[in-house]
């Protein structure tokens, strides 16, 4: 995300920024809940990135995650459900200089959002779009999720899933316009901070799924992956997610130019293999808030503008 006139407002500030700073009440999730290792990466990159709390906002929908804005001390909006993605929208457009994050659970993202999560991409305006994917409703306490694997038992069905999980990746690449698209896991934190930094210094809309444990509900879902990390994949390249810390550590790594947006769809189609790293990038999409049409009216023309509308209804 970049924004000159925030830049600016940066460059003549002189405070400075701890991980402190931006830390909210305590988070009133689960104990090992993966939101949490996510609340500490974005307040790292927050950090980092010395954003001003005053010029920034978290915009979230209904889920476990979506409590997210409240546990920071910037300014949030814990929206409806499934309607993140239209306020971060109109906070956006409205307020452009604004750095604008948008947190979503697979239920809310997935399912009731689906409609504006479509034309998000499509729409490409510049903001970090976190999918924090635990397969499950949470919060309430274990209904199936459209990202739910097929024949996992929960709550509302639970003789298990009845359908295919939907894959988020693979409905992402295939929307018109996606300009960023990132997968990384909750408890690698160092993979997770790097694609937080690639995702806020790119230009659109970008879209992250983080894989988030959910030891209440769908404890055995990544409880493998995280013990073995010979599991998971890693795509790397020199234009991917940069996190040297961890190279170590895994041991499969599939080289991936994440401007080749075919072998992209071919990696996320494949479900049955944990792949971490930037999928796509291109920064050439046009942006909606570049490429729309604006008449300018000044402060007066607004007022005639609106005295006119006024007297149409005049009774
Ligand atoms: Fe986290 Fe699951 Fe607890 Fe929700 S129910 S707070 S997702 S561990």
């Amino acid at each position: 995300m970049s924004c000159s006139v925030l830049d600016l407002a940066r460059s003549e500030d002189d405070r400075e920024f701890h991980m402190g700073d931006y830390e909210g009440p305590v988070a009133r999730w689960c104990a090992g809940c993966g939101d949490h290792s996510v609340l500490t990466a974005v307040r790292r990159l927050l950090a980092e990135q010395q954003s001003q709390p005053e010029n920034t906002v978290f915009v979230s929908g209904i889920g476990c995650s979506s409590r997210f804005p409240h546990y920071l001390k910037t300014y949030g909006f814990h929206g409806i459900h499934g309607r993140a993605l239209p306020l971060s929208t109109g906070v956006k457009l409205a307020r452009p200089e604004l750095d604008v994050f948008v947190v979503m659970g697979d239920g809310d993202c997935v399912s009731i959002g689906a409609a504006h999560w479509i034309h998000a991409l499509r729409y490409n305006v510049d903001m970090v779009a976190l999918l924090l994917d635990n397969n499950i409703y949470g919060l309430t306490k274990k209904q199936t999720s459209p990202t739910t694997p097929q024949g996992y038992s929960t709550n509302t069905q639970p003789r298990g899933s009845y359908l295919p999980a939907m894959n988020p990746l693979e409905a992402t690449l295939g929307v018109t316009n996606a300009s960023f698209v990132a997968q990384t896991a909750e408890w690698v934190p160092a993979h997770l901070l790097a694609t937080l930094r690639a995702a806020h210094a790119h230009r659109g809309f970008s879209f992250v799924r983080i894989l988030q444990r959910c030891p209440h509900f769908t404890a055995d879902l990544y409880g493998e992956a995280v013990k073995n990390p010979g599991l998971v994949e890693l795509l790397v390249h020199d234009d991917g997610i940069l996190a040297p810390e961890i190279d170590a550590m895994f041991e499969k790594k599939r080289p991936h130019d994440p401007s080749d947006l075919d072998e992209a769809r071919v990696l996320a189609h494949d479900m049955d293999q944990i792949r971490l790293g930037l999928f796509f990038r291109d920064e050439s999409h046009p942006r909606y808030e570049e490429t729309r049409q604006l008449p300018h009216h000044t402060a007066a023309d607004k007022i005639r503008i609106l005295e006119h509308e006024f007297d149409r209804y005049a009774v």
